[in-house]
Protein backbone atom coordinates (compact mmCIF):
# COMPACT_ATOMS: atom_id res chain seq x y z
CA UNK A 1 0.00 0.00 0.00
CA UNK A 2 1.58 3.37 -1.10
CA UNK A 3 2.39 5.54 2.18
CA UNK A 4 1.75 8.92 0.23
CA UNK A 5 -1.98 10.20 0.28
CA UNK A 6 -2.64 12.21 -3.11
CA UNK A 7 -5.12 14.71 -3.78
CA UNK A 8 -6.50 16.00 -7.49
CA UNK A 9 -9.13 17.93 -8.53
CA UNK A 10 -11.56 15.67 -10.70
CA UNK A 11 -13.43 18.31 -12.69
CA UNK A 12 -11.70 19.93 -15.37
CA UNK A 13 -10.34 23.76 -14.60
CA UNK A 14 -12.57 26.92 -15.28
CA UNK A 15 -15.70 27.74 -13.61
CA UNK A 16 -18.96 25.57 -12.98
CA UNK A 17 -21.66 24.19 -10.58
CA UNK A 18 -19.35 21.90 -9.06
CA UNK A 19 -16.40 21.10 -8.61
CA UNK A 20 -14.93 17.63 -7.24
CA UNK A 21 -11.76 17.21 -4.91
CA UNK A 22 -10.25 13.56 -4.66
CA UNK A 23 -8.09 12.28 -2.03
CA UNK A 24 -6.17 9.24 -1.62
CA UNK A 25 -4.41 7.42 0.95
CA UNK A 26 -4.11 6.19 4.13
CA UNK A 27 -4.20 10.03 5.76
CA UNK A 28 -7.27 10.73 3.40
CA UNK A 29 -9.63 10.09 6.44
CA UNK A 30 -7.48 12.14 8.60
CA UNK A 31 -7.40 15.18 6.48
CA UNK A 32 -11.51 15.55 5.71
CA UNK A 33 -11.61 15.36 9.49
CA UNK A 34 -8.92 18.52 9.61
CA UNK A 35 -11.03 19.77 6.61
CA UNK A 36 -14.42 18.63 7.31
CA UNK A 37 -14.41 19.01 11.42
CA UNK A 38 -16.40 15.14 10.97
CA UNK A 39 -16.03 12.05 11.24
CA UNK A 40 -17.24 10.55 8.29
CA UNK A 41 -19.13 7.13 8.35
CA UNK A 42 -18.17 5.61 4.69
CA UNK A 43 -20.68 5.98 1.96
CA UNK A 44 -22.64 8.21 3.68
CA UNK A 45 -22.84 12.01 2.41
CA UNK A 46 -22.15 15.17 4.74
CA UNK A 47 -22.94 18.68 4.31
CA UNK A 48 -20.01 20.24 5.64
CA UNK A 49 -18.34 23.23 6.07
CA UNK A 50 -14.62 23.01 4.36
CA UNK A 51 -12.64 25.67 6.26
CA UNK A 52 -8.67 25.62 6.20
CA UNK A 53 -6.27 26.66 9.73
CA UNK A 54 -7.69 29.13 12.34
CA UNK A 55 -11.00 28.30 11.31
CA UNK A 56 -10.96 30.22 8.30
CA UNK A 57 -14.34 29.20 5.77
CA UNK A 58 -13.22 28.25 2.45
CA UNK A 59 -16.59 26.47 1.24
CA UNK A 60 -19.36 24.71 2.26
CA UNK A 61 -20.54 21.16 -0.04
CA UNK A 62 -20.47 17.48 0.48
CA UNK A 63 -17.77 15.45 1.72
CA UNK A 64 -18.31 11.06 0.96
CA UNK A 65 -15.66 8.71 2.32
CA UNK A 66 -14.81 5.08 0.87
CA UNK A 67 -13.11 3.04 2.97
CA UNK A 68 -10.52 0.59 1.10
CA UNK A 69 -10.32 -1.64 -0.11
CA UNK A 70 -14.02 -1.21 -1.31
CA UNK A 71 -13.01 2.43 -3.05
CA UNK A 72 -12.08 2.77 -6.82
CA UNK A 73 -8.39 3.17 -5.79
CA UNK A 74 -8.58 0.36 -3.58
CA UNK A 75 -7.26 2.61 -0.33
CA UNK A 76 -9.46 5.28 1.70
CA UNK A 77 -10.82 7.77 -0.59
CA UNK A 78 -11.95 11.04 0.17
CA UNK A 79 -14.00 13.27 -1.79
CA UNK A 80 -14.93 17.21 -1.46
CA UNK A 81 -17.58 18.35 -3.65
CA UNK A 82 -17.72 22.34 -3.57
CA UNK A 83 -18.57 25.56 -5.80
CA UNK A 84 -16.72 25.03 -9.08
CA UNK A 85 -14.64 28.67 -8.55
CA UNK A 86 -11.27 27.76 -9.38
CA UNK A 87 -10.57 30.24 -6.44
CA UNK A 88 -12.21 27.77 -4.15
CA UNK A 89 -10.65 24.55 -5.82
CA UNK A 90 -7.23 26.19 -5.22
CA UNK A 91 -7.72 26.70 -1.65
CA UNK A 92 -9.31 23.55 -1.10
CA UNK A 93 -6.59 22.26 -2.86
CA UNK A 94 -4.04 24.23 -0.38
CA UNK A 95 -5.85 23.36 2.89
CA UNK A 96 -5.06 19.62 1.65
CA UNK A 97 -1.50 19.80 1.13
CA UNK A 98 -1.05 21.65 4.14
CA UNK A 99 -2.40 18.83 5.84
CA UNK A 100 -0.29 16.22 4.85
CA UNK A 101 -1.47 15.08 1.13
CA UNK A 102 0.58 15.75 -1.86
CA UNK A 103 -0.28 16.61 -5.50
CA UNK A 104 -1.71 13.35 -7.57
CA UNK A 105 0.26 12.65 -11.00
CA UNK A 106 -1.71 12.38 -13.75
CA UNK A 107 -3.28 8.77 -13.98
CA UNK A 108 -1.93 8.00 -10.44
CA UNK A 109 -5.44 7.33 -9.32
CA UNK A 110 -5.71 4.66 -11.57
CA UNK A 111 -2.26 3.86 -11.37
CA UNK A 112 -2.98 2.89 -7.73
CA UNK A 113 -6.71 1.01 -9.02
CA UNK A 114 -4.33 -1.08 -10.97
CA UNK A 115 -1.53 -1.78 -8.73
CA UNK A 116 -3.89 -2.55 -5.73
CA UNK A 117 -6.39 -4.86 -8.45
CA UNK A 118 -8.65 -3.26 -8.72
CA UNK A 119 -8.77 -3.11 -12.03
CA UNK A 120 -5.97 -4.46 -15.09
CA UNK A 121 -4.30 -2.52 -17.57
CA UNK A 122 -6.74 -2.60 -20.20
CA UNK A 123 -9.37 -1.30 -17.93
CA UNK A 124 -7.34 1.60 -16.86
CA UNK A 125 -6.49 2.50 -20.01
CA UNK A 126 -10.69 2.31 -21.02
CA UNK A 127 -11.13 4.47 -18.49
CA UNK A 128 -8.92 7.27 -20.46
CA UNK A 129 -10.05 6.25 -23.90
CA UNK A 130 -13.95 6.89 -22.45
CA UNK A 131 -12.69 10.22 -21.41
CA UNK A 132 -11.40 10.99 -24.47
CA UNK A 133 -13.94 9.29 -26.62
CA UNK A 134 -15.52 11.89 -29.41
CA UNK A 135 -18.01 9.22 -30.82
CA UNK A 136 -20.84 7.90 -28.81
CA UNK A 137 -19.49 4.34 -30.58
CA UNK A 138 -16.20 5.33 -29.11
CA UNK A 139 -17.67 6.00 -25.78
CA UNK A 140 -19.37 2.31 -25.55
CA UNK A 141 -16.64 0.21 -26.98
CA UNK A 142 -14.25 2.26 -24.41
CA UNK A 143 -17.02 1.03 -21.62
CA UNK A 144 -17.10 -2.66 -22.68
CA UNK A 145 -13.18 -2.42 -22.39
CA UNK A 146 -13.89 -0.92 -18.99
CA UNK A 147 -16.52 -3.33 -17.81
CA UNK A 148 -13.52 -6.29 -18.55
CA UNK A 149 -14.81 -7.56 -22.17
CA UNK A 150 -11.69 -7.21 -24.09
CA UNK A 151 -9.44 -8.89 -20.70
CA UNK A 152 -11.90 -11.52 -20.58
CA UNK A 153 -10.80 -12.47 -24.26
CA UNK A 154 -7.10 -11.97 -23.48
CA UNK A 155 -7.53 -14.27 -19.93
CA UNK A 156 -9.22 -17.32 -22.28
CA UNK A 157 -6.85 -17.05 -24.65
CA UNK A 158 -4.09 -17.12 -21.85
CA UNK A 159 -5.72 -20.34 -20.01
CA UNK A 160 -5.61 -22.01 -23.19
CA UNK A 161 -2.27 -21.32 -24.06
CA UNK A 162 -1.43 -22.40 -20.61
CA UNK A 163 -3.02 -25.92 -21.30
CA UNK A 164 -0.59 -26.12 -24.12
CA UNK A 165 2.23 -25.32 -22.38
CA UNK A 166 1.59 -27.77 -19.52
CA UNK A 167 0.87 -30.47 -21.96
CA UNK A 168 4.47 -29.33 -23.68
CA UNK A 169 6.30 -28.89 -20.16
CA UNK A 170 5.33 -32.49 -19.02
CA UNK A 171 6.76 -34.21 -22.45
CA UNK A 172 10.01 -32.31 -21.75
CA UNK A 173 10.51 -32.97 -18.41
CA UNK A 174 9.73 -37.04 -19.50
CA UNK A 175 11.88 -37.28 -22.08
CA UNK A 176 12.14 -40.99 -22.56
CA UNK A 177 8.49 -41.19 -23.13
CA UNK A 178 7.86 -40.57 -26.45
CA UNK A 179 5.22 -38.83 -27.86
CA UNK A 180 2.59 -40.69 -29.45
CA UNK A 181 1.61 -39.64 -32.55
CA UNK A 182 -1.86 -38.93 -31.88
CA UNK A 183 -0.86 -36.53 -28.65
CA UNK A 184 1.78 -34.62 -31.73
CA UNK A 185 -1.46 -34.27 -33.60
CA UNK A 186 -3.51 -32.88 -30.83
CA UNK A 187 -0.49 -30.52 -29.97
CA UNK A 188 -0.64 -29.37 -33.61
CA UNK A 189 -4.69 -28.58 -32.91
CA UNK A 190 -4.45 -27.08 -30.15
CA UNK A 191 -2.07 -24.83 -31.62
CA UNK A 192 -3.43 -23.74 -35.07
CA UNK A 193 -6.68 -23.35 -32.83
CA UNK A 194 -4.88 -21.11 -30.35
CA UNK A 195 -3.54 -19.01 -33.45
CA UNK A 196 -6.99 -18.86 -34.95
CA UNK A 197 -8.45 -17.30 -31.51
CA UNK A 198 -5.28 -14.98 -32.12
CA UNK A 199 -6.48 -13.54 -35.06
CA UNK A 200 -9.54 -12.98 -34.55
CA UNK A 201 -8.84 -11.25 -31.08
CA UNK A 202 -6.08 -9.04 -33.79
CA UNK A 203 -9.45 -8.12 -35.93
CA UNK A 204 -11.27 -7.05 -33.23
CA UNK A 205 -8.67 -5.06 -31.28
CA UNK A 206 -7.61 -3.90 -34.78
CA UNK A 207 -11.47 -1.86 -34.82
CA UNK A 208 -10.99 -0.57 -31.75
CA UNK A 209 -8.10 0.82 -32.63
CA UNK A 210 -9.69 2.48 -35.36
CA UNK A 211 -12.60 3.81 -32.51
CA UNK A 212 -9.30 5.07 -30.14
CA UNK A 213 -7.28 6.67 -32.46
CA UNK A 214 -9.58 7.77 -35.37
CA UNK A 215 -8.05 7.50 -39.09
CA UNK A 216 -6.23 10.42 -41.18
CA UNK A 217 -7.84 11.14 -44.34
CA UNK A 218 -6.19 13.48 -46.73
CA UNK A 219 -7.99 15.42 -49.51
CA UNK A 220 -5.60 16.28 -52.10
CA UNK A 221 -6.11 18.07 -55.76
CA UNK A 222 -5.82 20.84 -57.91
CA UNK A 223 -7.05 24.37 -56.47
CA UNK A 224 -10.77 24.75 -57.31
CA UNK A 225 -11.60 20.82 -57.35
CA UNK A 226 -13.78 21.54 -54.50
CA UNK A 227 -11.79 19.70 -51.49
CA UNK A 228 -13.37 22.49 -49.64
CA UNK A 229 -16.74 21.52 -50.40
CA UNK A 230 -16.10 18.05 -50.12
CA UNK A 231 -14.64 18.36 -46.39
CA UNK A 232 -18.03 20.52 -45.28
CA UNK A 233 -20.36 18.05 -46.88
CA UNK A 234 -18.29 15.06 -45.38
CA UNK A 235 -18.94 17.09 -42.11
CA UNK A 236 -22.40 18.22 -42.51
CA UNK A 237 -21.59 21.68 -41.80
CA UNK A 238 -19.23 24.69 -43.30
CA UNK A 239 -15.75 24.22 -41.31
CA UNK A 240 -13.39 25.37 -44.82
CA UNK A 241 -13.66 28.83 -46.85
CA UNK A 242 -14.93 27.90 -50.38
CA UNK A 243 -14.68 30.49 -52.72
CA UNK A 244 -14.33 29.94 -56.83
CA UNK A 245 -11.10 31.57 -56.07
CA UNK A 246 -8.22 29.13 -56.95
CA UNK A 247 -5.70 29.02 -53.83
CA UNK A 248 -8.32 30.02 -51.12
CA UNK A 249 -7.62 27.05 -49.01
CA UNK A 250 -3.73 28.27 -47.88
CA UNK A 251 -3.44 25.93 -44.68
CA UNK A 252 -4.34 22.70 -43.53
CA UNK A 253 -8.15 22.38 -42.01
CA UNK A 254 -8.27 19.34 -39.75
CA UNK A 255 -11.87 18.15 -38.97
CA UNK A 256 -12.98 15.87 -36.60
CA UNK A 257 -15.98 13.96 -37.78
CA UNK A 258 -17.48 10.85 -37.89
CA UNK A 259 -18.69 8.20 -40.53
CA UNK A 260 -20.75 6.06 -39.08
CA UNK A 261 -19.31 6.21 -35.50
CA UNK A 262 -15.40 5.75 -36.79
CA UNK A 263 -13.73 9.27 -35.72
CA UNK A 264 -12.30 10.65 -38.80
CA UNK A 265 -9.70 13.53 -39.29
CA UNK A 266 -9.92 15.06 -42.29
CA UNK A 267 -7.68 17.15 -43.38
CA UNK A 268 -8.23 19.51 -46.21
CA UNK A 269 -5.28 20.93 -47.98
CA UNK A 270 -4.05 23.72 -50.49
CA UNK A 271 -4.73 23.33 -53.89
CA UNK A 272 -1.75 21.03 -55.59
CA UNK A 273 -0.09 23.59 -58.30
CA UNK A 274 2.67 25.23 -59.59
CA UNK A 275 3.08 28.51 -57.68
CA UNK A 276 5.24 31.77 -57.49
CA UNK A 277 3.20 32.57 -54.23
CA UNK A 278 5.29 32.28 -51.02
CA UNK A 279 2.26 31.46 -48.61
CA UNK A 280 0.69 29.09 -51.42
CA UNK A 281 4.23 27.28 -51.91
CA UNK A 282 4.22 27.14 -48.02
CA UNK A 283 0.86 25.09 -47.91
CA UNK A 284 1.73 23.32 -50.85
CA UNK A 285 4.97 21.88 -48.85
CA UNK A 286 2.44 21.21 -45.75
CA UNK A 287 0.14 19.07 -48.14
CA UNK A 288 2.93 16.70 -49.26
CA UNK A 289 3.80 16.57 -45.73
CA UNK A 290 0.59 15.89 -44.39
CA UNK A 291 0.26 13.13 -47.21
CA UNK A 292 2.82 11.69 -45.92
CA UNK A 293 1.07 11.15 -42.19
CA UNK A 294 -2.22 10.70 -43.45
CA UNK A 295 -4.37 6.69 -43.33
CA UNK A 296 -5.71 7.27 -46.36
CA UNK A 297 -5.96 9.41 -49.89
CA UNK A 298 -8.75 11.08 -51.50
CA UNK A 299 -7.76 12.54 -55.05
CA UNK A 300 -10.22 15.15 -56.00
CA UNK A 301 -10.63 15.68 -59.57
CA UNK A 302 -13.40 18.29 -61.75
CA UNK A 303 -14.83 15.85 -63.72
CA UNK A 304 -14.68 18.47 -66.25
CA UNK A 305 -10.79 18.09 -66.29
CA UNK A 306 -10.09 13.79 -65.45
CA UNK A 307 -6.48 14.51 -67.46
CA UNK A 308 -5.94 16.50 -64.05
CA UNK A 309 -5.87 13.03 -62.06
CA UNK A 310 -2.24 12.11 -64.22
CA UNK A 311 -0.62 14.88 -63.69
CA UNK A 312 -1.58 14.86 -59.73
CA UNK A 313 0.09 11.56 -59.61
CA UNK A 314 2.84 12.30 -61.80
CA UNK A 315 3.75 15.77 -60.59
CA UNK A 316 2.76 16.35 -57.12
CA UNK A 317 2.14 12.71 -55.18
CA UNK A 318 5.19 11.24 -56.92
CA UNK A 319 7.20 11.43 -53.93
CA UNK A 320 4.55 10.32 -51.51
CA UNK A 321 4.39 6.56 -50.21
CA UNK A 322 1.87 4.65 -51.55
CA UNK A 323 -1.49 4.50 -49.24
CA UNK A 324 -4.71 3.47 -49.75
CA UNK A 325 -6.03 5.93 -52.03
CA UNK A 326 -9.59 6.75 -53.80
CA UNK A 327 -10.05 8.68 -56.58
CA UNK A 328 -12.54 10.53 -57.04
CA UNK A 329 -14.33 12.97 -59.52
CA UNK A 330 -16.35 15.87 -58.25
CA UNK A 331 -19.24 18.13 -59.41
CA UNK A 332 -21.04 15.85 -61.25
CA UNK A 333 -23.93 17.60 -61.04
CA UNK A 334 -21.75 19.70 -64.13
CA UNK A 335 -21.34 17.07 -66.27
CA UNK A 336 -23.92 14.39 -65.58
CA UNK A 337 -23.41 12.47 -68.38
CA UNK A 338 -19.51 12.09 -68.04
CA UNK A 339 -18.38 8.84 -68.70
CA UNK A 340 -15.11 7.63 -67.35
CA UNK A 341 -13.45 4.36 -66.27
CA UNK A 342 -14.94 2.83 -62.91
CA UNK A 343 -11.20 1.47 -61.58
CA UNK A 344 -7.55 1.70 -62.48
CA UNK A 345 -5.29 -1.34 -63.99
CA UNK A 346 -4.20 -1.46 -60.19
CA UNK A 347 -8.06 -2.27 -58.64
CA UNK A 348 -8.39 1.38 -57.07
CA UNK A 349 -11.43 2.92 -57.00
CA UNK A 350 -13.11 5.66 -59.18
CA UNK A 351 -16.16 7.76 -57.91
CA UNK A 352 -18.30 10.54 -59.16
CA UNK A 353 -19.56 12.59 -56.53
CA UNK A 354 -21.08 16.13 -56.29
CA UNK A 355 -20.46 17.89 -52.95
CA UNK A 356 -22.84 20.35 -53.95
CA UNK A 357 -25.84 18.06 -54.35
CA UNK A 358 -24.49 15.71 -52.44
CA UNK A 359 -25.15 12.72 -54.72
CA UNK A 360 -22.71 10.34 -54.63
CA UNK A 361 -21.85 10.77 -51.08
CA UNK A 362 -23.09 8.37 -48.96
CA UNK A 363 -21.15 6.07 -51.90
CA UNK A 364 -17.95 7.67 -50.97
CA UNK A 365 -18.60 7.00 -47.09
CA UNK A 366 -19.05 3.52 -47.63
CA UNK A 367 -15.57 3.40 -49.98
CA UNK A 368 -13.79 5.30 -47.53
CA UNK A 369 -14.90 3.29 -44.82
CA UNK A 370 -14.03 -0.60 -46.67
CA UNK A 371 -10.57 1.43 -47.34
CA UNK A 372 -9.46 1.86 -43.69
CA UNK A 373 -10.62 -1.58 -42.95
CA UNK A 374 -13.37 0.12 -40.42
CA UNK A 375 -16.83 -1.70 -40.25
CA UNK A 376 -19.51 0.30 -39.58
CA UNK A 377 -21.61 0.72 -36.47
CA UNK A 378 -20.30 -2.49 -35.31
CA UNK A 379 -21.63 -3.84 -32.40
CA UNK A 380 -20.12 -5.24 -29.55
CA UNK A 381 -16.27 -4.18 -30.28
CA UNK A 382 -14.54 -2.80 -27.62
CA UNK A 383 -11.53 0.07 -27.50
CA UNK A 384 -8.39 -1.25 -27.89
CA UNK A 385 -4.73 0.86 -28.56
CA UNK A 386 -2.09 0.53 -31.02
CA UNK A 387 0.26 -1.17 -27.57
CA UNK A 388 -2.23 -4.46 -27.47
CA UNK A 389 -2.44 -4.75 -31.47
CA UNK A 390 1.68 -4.73 -30.75
CA UNK A 391 1.39 -7.12 -28.45
CA UNK A 392 -0.97 -9.88 -30.03
CA UNK A 393 0.81 -9.49 -33.09
CA UNK A 394 4.22 -10.91 -31.05
CA UNK A 395 2.10 -13.57 -29.82
CA UNK A 396 1.09 -14.39 -32.92
CA UNK A 397 4.07 -14.16 -34.58
CA UNK A 398 5.75 -16.35 -31.76
CA UNK A 399 3.43 -18.95 -31.92
CA UNK A 400 3.70 -19.15 -35.55
CA UNK A 401 7.18 -19.81 -35.32
CA UNK A 402 6.74 -22.78 -32.85
CA UNK A 403 4.50 -24.32 -34.93
CA UNK A 404 6.56 -24.08 -37.75
CA UNK A 405 9.51 -25.86 -35.66
CA UNK A 406 7.51 -28.06 -34.53
CA UNK A 407 5.58 -29.42 -37.46
CA UNK A 408 9.48 -29.59 -39.44
CA UNK A 409 11.50 -31.41 -36.91
CA UNK A 410 9.43 -31.80 -33.84
CA UNK A 411 11.62 -28.92 -32.20
CA UNK A 412 9.74 -29.12 -28.80
CA UNK A 413 12.07 -26.84 -27.02
CA UNK A 414 11.63 -24.78 -29.79
CA UNK A 415 7.77 -24.18 -29.13
CA UNK A 416 8.07 -24.57 -25.44
CA UNK A 417 10.33 -21.31 -25.66
CA UNK A 418 7.48 -19.94 -28.67
CA UNK A 419 4.70 -21.15 -26.27
CA UNK A 420 6.29 -18.48 -23.21
CA UNK A 421 6.84 -15.93 -25.18
CA UNK A 422 3.28 -15.92 -26.53
CA UNK A 423 2.15 -15.80 -23.24
CA UNK A 424 4.62 -13.28 -21.82
CA UNK A 425 3.21 -10.76 -24.98
CA UNK A 426 -0.39 -11.98 -24.40
CA UNK A 427 -0.38 -11.23 -20.42
CA UNK A 428 1.42 -7.87 -21.25
CA UNK A 429 -1.88 -6.89 -22.19
CA UNK A 430 -3.47 -6.82 -18.99
CA UNK A 431 -0.80 -5.91 -16.94
CA UNK A 432 -0.34 -9.38 -15.64
CA UNK A 433 3.29 -9.26 -16.91
CA UNK A 434 5.04 -6.13 -17.25
CA UNK A 435 8.16 -4.11 -18.80
CA UNK A 436 9.40 -1.68 -16.20
CA UNK A 437 8.88 1.53 -18.09
CA UNK A 438 5.34 0.23 -18.95
CA UNK A 439 3.42 1.97 -16.66
CA UNK A 440 4.97 5.42 -16.25
CA UNK A 441 4.22 5.33 -20.48
CA UNK A 442 1.11 4.17 -19.77
CA UNK A 443 -0.24 7.05 -17.07
CA UNK A 444 1.45 9.87 -17.81
CA UNK A 445 -0.96 10.55 -20.34
CA UNK A 446 -3.73 10.49 -18.27
CA UNK A 447 -5.00 13.31 -17.25
CA UNK A 448 -4.71 14.81 -13.77
CA UNK A 449 -7.50 13.39 -10.82
CA UNK A 450 -7.66 10.60 -12.60
P1 LIG B 1 -10.95 23.89 -53.36
O1 LIG B 1 -10.12 24.99 -53.87
O2 LIG B 1 -10.57 22.59 -53.98
O3 LIG B 1 -11.05 23.81 -51.88
O4 LIG B 1 -12.44 24.16 -53.91
P2 LIG B 1 -13.71 24.78 -53.19
O5 LIG B 1 -14.38 23.78 -52.33
O6 LIG B 1 -13.35 26.09 -52.62
O7 LIG B 1 -14.66 24.94 -54.44
C1 LIG B 1 -14.32 25.73 -55.58
C2 LIG B 1 -15.57 26.15 -56.29
O8 LIG B 1 -16.22 25.01 -56.84
C3 LIG B 1 -16.60 26.83 -55.40
O9 LIG B 1 -17.23 27.86 -56.13
C4 LIG B 1 -17.60 25.72 -55.12
O10 LIG B 1 -18.89 26.21 -54.84
C5 LIG B 1 -17.56 24.95 -56.39
N1 LIG B 1 -17.94 23.54 -56.20
C6 LIG B 1 -17.39 22.66 -55.33
N2 LIG B 1 -17.97 21.44 -55.46
C7 LIG B 1 -18.92 21.58 -56.42
C8 LIG B 1 -19.87 20.68 -57.01
O11 LIG B 1 -19.99 19.48 -56.68
N3 LIG B 1 -20.67 21.19 -57.99
C9 LIG B 1 -20.59 22.49 -58.39
N4 LIG B 1 -21.42 22.87 -59.35
N5 LIG B 1 -19.71 23.35 -57.87
C10 LIG B 1 -18.90 22.92 -56.91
Amino acid sequence: MNPDTIVAEATPKGRAGVGVIRLSGPRSQQIAQAICRENPTPRHAYFVKFKAEKDQLIDEGILLFFKGPHSFTGEDVVEFQCHGSPVVIDHLLEACLKAGARLARPGEFSERAFLNDKIDLVQAEAIADLIASGTREAAQAALRSLEGEFSKKIHALVSHLIHLRTFIEATLDFPDEEIEFIESAKVIASLQSILKECEILQAEATQGVLLQEGVNIVIVGRPNAGKSSLLNALAKEDVAIVSDIPGTTRDIVKERIHLRGIPVHILDTAGLCESMDVIEKEGIRRTRAAAQKADALILLVDVRHPEDLEVLQKEHLSEVKALPTLTVFNKLDLDPEVSLRESQDDGSIYLKISAKTGQGLPELETALLNLIGAKANAEGGFIARRRHLHALEQAHQALKRGLAAYQQNQQLELLAEEARLAQEALSSITGEFRANDLLGEIFSSFCIGK
